[in-house]
């Protein structure tokens, strides 16, 4: 498989915009994230270099007050910088869980404010999908971010504060008395020991990183291995799911796909890679680690046998290298990480950056108090994206506010489609859609949106209180919810309920929840869209759970509920239409027949009389 190269270049441009993105958004992370690395980082030095101070007064003049005093100081400033890195900490922590709430939040307001097409598609969710995966399961994409500044501020600070203990272990000259070690004075003997101890501390974060660079490429093959995990690995305790998997022994099918795919398993990509050069570079990194305390050591020593400084600064120097190759270790595996980060970063702003090219319109859509609104389709065809078969074609219409309108026809007629276009969820391909003859692409989107409730067949309840439901709001006017529940069907059943609006839908939430049955939960989506009052009420088949008389009596009721309001009826009842003012019958993405039940079923060669007769015989008998 050909792999992708990463650039530094493209690691610094990717992260440069996660960065101005997250300090947009979430402006307390990177402060915190600072703050806890400079102080967690230069910690360790305060105590080192006070440590190395007491030893060396303890090895030389040992005076008492002296002692005490570094004691004292010892103390105390360790006991203050645990506290102030205590407190850096939770706020960081703190920072950085309020970040990974609006990152959500970032995705979940994409998905919404995209275009309903593009929302819509397969790669899409894919993408989505992919991100939250790889997010999961190894942190990558913006956590990974967030997570390795924390590394390379600890990094570069502590790389400063070990520069700064460390300089004299250079600058001390053995004194001349010390004979052959006088050596140690020698610049080149200087140069050659910074240049090794440079080199190996160098070696070994570069050991790390091709290590750990297998992870990014085998990013697609790690994602989809968590994909095909996630996706099959729990469905069966979904309790969704539980009657199928019982039936129709689904976890058959669903190990098989997790066990096809061996990216993790014995034997498969990533142990193959574990056993070989992946596990063989992370070895050299550990060795190369050892290798360089002991040239560490050899190096202190010798300088502190042959007398150019005291005891206690032994342990200062051997802290401060130690410290200075491991904050080196950590900026150099941190840079790495982030390039190893890239090809998730890239996958995030793909999804990101999808555009929205259909909320461009600008021109507000008219209050009107008599809610005299012209709907006209002209000349309307549509294709789903990616679809060659035309869903609609050349649909010709217009509808006045007030009447009332059923829709009728076989399934895949293109029924919902043309709701669907109605609500702007998709433009047409070919055609216009008119309102009060403006072609409904120049209204402002969200204000169009506004015209219409709408209860689609696989329409969707929360695990809230009931109120909330019907409202959509938390605050809400009780009586208004509870009319427009008695008015939906609901009314009965509510007096049953004791907590009444505030019964919690469902269990998600509490042993409490009350469970509703398919038909319930339809009453309770058409009292929502009647909540809503908007101009337009559209009933996409949503009694498809009731039975037929429940049906009929709720679509005849709905004639004086709807009262000035244009309602649409789609339904394959055709009983439940009939007193509708007018009867589109769509089949094949085309209205082919149009007007009232009396005149539609006079024509005996028509559609509609066919599907009413055919229907009827079930009725009759
Ligand atoms: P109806 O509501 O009358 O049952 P639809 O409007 O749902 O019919 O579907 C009309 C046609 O469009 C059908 O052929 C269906 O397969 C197709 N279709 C519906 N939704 C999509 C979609 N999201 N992508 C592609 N084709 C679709």
């Amino acid at each position: 498989m050909k792999r992708d190269t990463i650039t530094w270049k493209e690691t610094a441009a990717v992260h440069l915009r996660a960065w101005k993105e997250i300090r947009q958004y979430c402006p307390g992370v990177f402060p915190a994230i600072f703050l806890y690395g400079l102080l967690s980082a230069l910690s360790p030095y305060v105590s080192i270099f006070l440590s190395a101070q007491l030893l060396n007064e303890l090895a030389g003049a040992h005076r008492p007050e002296i002692l005490g005093k570094w004691a004292i100081a010892i103390i105390a400033l360790t006991a203050l910088l645990s506290l102030l890195t205590g407190a850096a900490d939770r706020w960081q922590e703190a920072a950085c869980a309020q970040f990974y709430r609006h990152k959500d939040k970032r995705y979940s307001d994409k998905l919404r404010s995209m275009d309903f097409a593009d929302m819509d598609k397969t790669q899409t969710h894919d993408l989505l999908s992919q991100i939250r995966q790889n997010e999961s399961w190894s942190g990558w994409g913006f956590n990974q971010f967030v997570g390795q500044m924390a590394y390379l501020t600890k990094g570069f600070f502590g790389i400063l504060g070990a520069a700064v203990l460390s300089v004299s272990l250079f600058t001390a000259s053995v004194p001349e008395s010390a004979g052959r070690f006088t050596v140690l004075n020698h610049p080149a003997f200087l140069v050659v020991s910074l240049l090794l101890l440079t080199g190996v501390t160098v070696l070994g974060p570069f050991c790390k990183n091709k290590s750990t660079g297998y992870w990014a490429r085998f990013s697609q093959e790690a994602t989809l291995g968590n994909r095909l995990f996630g996706a099959f690995g729990f469905a069966s305790s979904e309790q969704s799911r539980a009657a199928d998997f019982r039936m129709y022994n689904q976890q058959t099918i669903c190990r098989f796909y997790m066990e096809a795919n061996r990216t993790f398993c014995h034997g498969g990509v990533m142990h193959q890679y574990a056993k070989g050069p992946m596990g063989a570079w992370a070895a050299a990194a550990g060795a190369v680690g050892a290798v360089l305390t002991g040239l560490v050591y050899v190096f202190v020593c010798l300088k502190a046998w042959a007398g150019a400084f005291g005891v206690g600064s032994i342990t200062q120097y051997v802290g401060a290298i130690t410290a200075l190759s491991g904050n080196m270790s950590l900026l150099l595996q941190a840079a790495g990480t982030l390039k190893n980060n890239v090809p998730y970063m890239r996958t995030i702003y793909q999804f990101l950056d999808i555009p929205n090219t259909m909320y461009q319109g600008s021109l507000t859509t008219e209050k009107r108090s008599d809610r005299n609104y012209t709907v006209e389709f002209r000349d309307v065809s549509f294709r789903y994206p990616g679809s060659q078969l035309y869903a609609l074609r050349h649909v010709n219409l217009r509808f006045k506010v007030g009447s009332r309108m059923a829709v009728v026809g076989e399934n895949g007629s293109g029924k919902t489609t043309f709701i669907k276009l109605l609500c702007r969820l998709y433009d047409p391909t070919e055609g216009e859609i008119l309102l009060n003859g403006i072609d409904i692409r120049k209204y402002r989107y969200e204000e169009y949106m506004q015209l219409f409730s709408v209860v689609f067949q696989d329409f969707q309840l929360l695990s809230q209180p009931l109120g909330n439901n019907v409202s959509g709001t938390l605050h809400y006017d009780r009586q208004r919810a509870g009319k427009a529940l008695e008015d939906a069907g609901f009314g009965e059943r509510l007096e049953t309920l004791p907590q009444g609006l505030d019964t919690m839908l469902y269990k998600e939430f509490g042993e409490n929840g009350v469970e509703v049955s398919g038909g319930e939960a339809q009453k309770i989506a058409i009292a929502r869209a009647l909540y809503k009052d908007a101009p337009f009420i559209i009933l996409d088949e949503p009694t498809a759970a009731l039975d037929p008389i429940a049906e009929a009596e709720i679509y005849s009721k709905f004639n004086d509920i709807v009262t000035d309001k244009t309602a649409i009826y789609i339904s394959h009842r055709l009983s439940s239409c009939k007193f509708c003012d007018e009867i589109l019958v769509f089949h094949q993405g085309a209205v082919i027949q149009q007007g009232t039940h009396e005149d539609l079923l006079a024509e005996e060669t028509g559609k509609y009389h066919q599907l009413w007769h055919a229907q009827a015989q079930y009725y009759t008998k």
